[in-house]
């Protein structure tokens, strides 16, 4: 595990995370979220891990308790992440400890697969759609595509009820803001996006890092990569290692990618051009600190030069202000009001950045 290789300057990179020692209001806030969401997270691994679990679902209760209510008396890290910081970044690693010490580690994967069925089913339609529209039309649509599969998000609160229905995709980009959005670099990136099918993508290789299973991935972030990989651009698909929350992970990703192939032609096609590639991130939260990747990761990375963060944990939480080497563009829908409002918006707000690498 080293720093990602395409940051700007890994020396001096550090992850946007809050101060939760420093910040009582912060602390008061995302320990209270952490203990609330907690409670859900347990209840769905009863369903996950069946009966039998209801020892281990004591325990991992007991164990996370207990941490929350040291972090509330001294926020001073304790245990086994006893370093002087504390996040959120640390509380996931927290959370995700007590799971998996008492064998809870994937405790929405019933969820999990639920969506991700449904989302492959949906999938043929939503491509055909996107192939239906002129290629100048595309961009936008897959833009807002990947914000309305962001709304599918067992790690919020005010999300976590999209996933319990049924899913609605159309439904659901229809209701995604209008442009300008909180952040609003789509212009920019119109402007350099090819306008007709023979037109080239102006980026050879992206690392593209996912957040969600189910719609987020399969509606929204596939049909993204896979309108550049039409236009020529080699995708690395960058996922979690380990299971957290409903994101989806590497090899998770693999067996999607396989089903979509099976019923899409053309992604068939450019998998078998080696336009795509799955790896780790070497993660296990939904967030992520780039100074700490997996070595797999970098070595795809090396010959990229662009770079895409999706997800609200990803994008904004933990890497608002990285500057990487290559382009860079960050996608999500914002879910929490406090992360809402370090870029001036509101939740279901969406964030589009888009920043010239520093190589340039
Ligand atoms: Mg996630």
């Amino acid at each position: 595990m080293s720093h990602f290789c395409l940051l700007a300057d890994p020396g001096k990179y550090a992850i946007s995370d809050v101060d939760l020692i420093g910040d009582a209001e912060a602390r008061r806030y995302w320990l209270g979220l952490f203990e609330n969401h907690f409670t859900d997270t347990l209840a769905a691994a009863k369903i996950a891990y069946g009966q039998s679990s209801a020892e281990q679902i004591e325990n991992a209760n007991r164990q996370f308790g207990e941490t929350i209510a040291s972090l509330r008396a001294d926020p001073r890290p304790v245990g086994s992440l006893g370093n002087m910081r504390l996040g959120v970044v640390e509380l996931c690693r927290f959370r995700e400890k007590a799971l998996r010490d008492n064998g809870l580690g994937d405790p929405f994967r019933h969820i999990k697969q639920r969506e991700d069925i449904s989302a492959i089913e949906a999938y043929p339609n939503v491509i055909s759609h996107i192939a239906s529209l002129p290629v100048e039309q595309r961009w936008e649509r897959l833009i807002r595509g990947v914000f309305a599969g962001n709304i599918f998000d067992l790690g919020s609160t005010i999300t976590m009820g999209y996933a319990e229905d049924r899913v609605d995709f159309a439904a659901t980009i229809e209701r995604i803001k209008p442009r300008p959005w909180a952040v609003d670099d789509f212009d920019s990136l119109e402007a350099i996006l090819p306008t007709s099918a023979v037109s080239a993508a102006p980026w050879a290789k992206a690392v593209v890092f996912v957040d969600n299973t189910g719609v987020d991935f399969i509606l929204g972030v596939m049909p993204f990569v896979r309108e550049l990989a039409a236009h020529g651009s080699q995708i690395v698909l960058a996922a979690n290692e380990l299971p957290s929350l409903n994101d989806v992970t590497a090899d998770e990703a693999d067996k999607i990618l396989q089903q979509l192939a099976d019923v899409d032609e053309d992604l068939a096609s450019y998998i078998s051009a080696g336009l795509f590639e799955i790896v780790s991130t070497g993660n296990g939260i939904p967030l992520i600190d780039l100074a700490e990747v997996s070595d797999e990761l970098n070595e795809a990375a090396a010959d990229a030069d662009l770079v895409i963060l999706e997800g609200m944990g990803r994008s904004i939480e933990s890497n608002f202000n990285t500057e990487f080497t290559v382009d860079s563009i960050q996608l999500c829908l914002l879910k929490d009001p406090t992360i809402a409002a370090r870029v001036g918006g509101e939740v279901f707000d969406c964030v589009c950045m888009y920043r010239s690498g520093t190589r340039d």
